[in-house]
């Protein structure tokens, strides 16, 4: 078969991709190694933890904020089986909907591995046995990632284990132990802190989240703590045995001190590498480099070899599955003739804990580093009646402006549905909106959005109104 492009790979990055191609009209194919299609986000990441994320806070809710709502319920039991059942019907389908869209678009799918045998040439490994050729004018790598190890600590999947077994445990942890202080181990971590799990953070830099604006590092930190989450941060760990149900996982404290730590699982979630084994990059001369096992593009998103182009989190940049998206939307505009555009600095990032962390923009550290003037303007959901009605009360909202132009640089937030709430952060900037336009603007009363607009009031003028 002879296709205008070839995708690998059918994360949101090469789903996403493949819809794009055949709305232009070019002839695509994609090929996926697993059953279903998706890729992490749909299968393993995104979705289904945040399917055990909602489940979870139902319990917690039920269990701790009922009864001042005054809601009395009774015997409240966690039926994880169900949850897990119910977060695979959610997974089942979520990726059936992108079968769905692939016939739509007409997208010829193949399930197998995907290698280069030339440049033009994809052979494919069919899961239902034998190989079959076809042939490409462009391909576009999408294949992801996979979580890092460390050298020093080898997962089994069943005491020490990575998020991908953290979505299908069968019991609740009694001591959950994470390595890592970042999105994946803080969202697992909430899920199984709420069941009722012990849970204990190491982390090996000086604060949670510590590539976000420290503010929401410290936020989230004490909002945790609260749900009962320990937090043992520039702790290096150096091993993890297991025997039987026991994990004991060893590290060094700031002071050189050696800390021992017992418990029934631990989560490694010390971040994600790309994914390119199998691929045959060998045979088209295409190199990885050595941190982070990553491909390098160039500005169209294409590699060293012509028409051969990568996107997602196997190439640089943040690795979330909306930048993805984007470029694969890119991608298959280039490809076309067309001139598209992304912004990598207005990627917003969100971490959906419970209050949930969003941000876009510079970091006040960032702004700091290059030496930039800035206004800060925050306003804490305490002071908002929204907040106060649905008794979600902790965090804030941040505003970054230049000093001279009153132009929003950054926005960060932690507390409720800030999820959501960031995209009207995201808008602005797109339309390099000043603090004093989102102050001037109506917001819905009462909503959490207000907290926003009193934030940029703020860093306007310091002329919030509410606080
Ligand atoms: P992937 O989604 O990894 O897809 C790559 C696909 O390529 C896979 O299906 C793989 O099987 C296939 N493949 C690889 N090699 C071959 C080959 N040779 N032949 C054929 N097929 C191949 N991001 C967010 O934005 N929001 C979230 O809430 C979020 N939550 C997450 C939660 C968890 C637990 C995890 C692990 C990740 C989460 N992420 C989240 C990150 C997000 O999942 C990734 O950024 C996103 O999936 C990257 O998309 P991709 O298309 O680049 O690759
Ligand atoms: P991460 O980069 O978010 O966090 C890893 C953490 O581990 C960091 O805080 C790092 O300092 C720490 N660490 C590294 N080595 C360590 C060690 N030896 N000991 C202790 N701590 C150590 O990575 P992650 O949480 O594994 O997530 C992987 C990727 O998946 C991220 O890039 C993220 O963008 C994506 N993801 C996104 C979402 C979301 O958007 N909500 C959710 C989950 C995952």
């Amino acid at each position: 078969m002879q296709y205008d492009v070839i995708v690998i790979g059918s994360g949101p990055g090469g789903y996403v991709a493949a819809i794009r191609c055949a709305q232009l009209g070019l002839k695509t194919a994609l090929i996926e190694k697993y059953s279903t299609f998706g890729g992490t986000c749909l299968n393993v990441g995104c979705i289904p933890s945040k399917a055990l994320l909602d489940s979870s806070e139902h319990y917690y809710n039920a269990t701790h904020t009922f009864a001042e709502h005054g809601i009395d319920v009774k015997e409240v039991k966690v039926n994880l089986a169900q949850m897990i059942k119910r977060k695979n019907e959610v997974v089942e389908q979520t990726t059936a909907g992108i079968t769905f869209l692939m016939k739509k678009n007409k997208v010829d799918t193949y399930q197998g591995l995907g290698s280069f045998k030339d440049k033009n040439t994809v052979k494919i490994a069919l899961t239902k046995g034998g190989e079959q050729e076809i042939t490409g004018k462009n391909v576009i790598i999408a294949t992801g990632s996979k979580p890092t190890a460390l050298p020093f600590l080898k997962t089994d999947g069943k005491r020490i284990i990575t998020s991908t077994e953290a979505l299908n445990m069968t019991e609740v942890p009694k001591h959950l132990i994470l390595i890592g202080g970042g999105v994946i181990g803080l969202e697992l971590g909430s899920v199984y802190a709420r069941l009722g799990a012990e849970v204990t953070v190491v982390e090996y830099a000086d604060a949670i989240i510590p590539t976000m604006d420290r503010t929401l590092s410290k936020e989230l930190q004490k909002s945790l703590t609260k749900i009962g989450v320990k937090f043992l941060l520039s702790h290096k760990v150096t091993g993890a045995e297991v025997k039987g149900k026991k994990v004991t996982v060893t590290a060094d404290s700031p002071k050189g001190e050696k800390v021992v730590l017992e418990g029934d699982y631990c989560l490694v979630a010390v971040g994600r590498v790309a994914y390119t084994d199998g691929l045959g990059l060998e045979n088209i001369g295409i190199t990885v480099e050595e941190r982070g096992r990553k491909i390098t593009v160039d500005g169209h998103l294409e590699t060293s070899v012509k028409g051969i182009y990568a996107i997602g989190d196997v190439i640089k940049g943040a690795m979330l599955a909306h930048k993805a998206e984007e470029e694969g939307t890119f991608v298959a505009e280039v490809i076309a003739g067309q001139k598209p555009h992304i912004n990598y600095n207005l990627i917003p990032g969100v971490v959906y804990t419970w209050p949930e962390v969003a941000a876009v923009g510079y970091t006040e550290e960032q702004l700091k580093e290059t030496g930039k003037k800035y206004k800060v303007g925050s306003f804490p959901f305490k002071a908002s009646g929204r907040a106060r009605a649905s008794m979600d009360t902790d965090g804030l909202v941040k505003v970054l402006a230049d000093a001279d132009t009153d132009e929003i640089l950054g926005v960060h937030m932690i507390g409720p549905r800030c999820a959501d709430m960031i995209a009207e952060a995201v808008v602005a900037m797109e339309f390099r909106a000043s603090a004093e336009d989102i102050g001037r603007i109506s917001h819905a009363h009462p909503t959490f959005t207000e907290s926003f607009k009193e934030a940029a009031l703020a860093a306007t003028a310091n002329r919030a109104i509410h606080i």
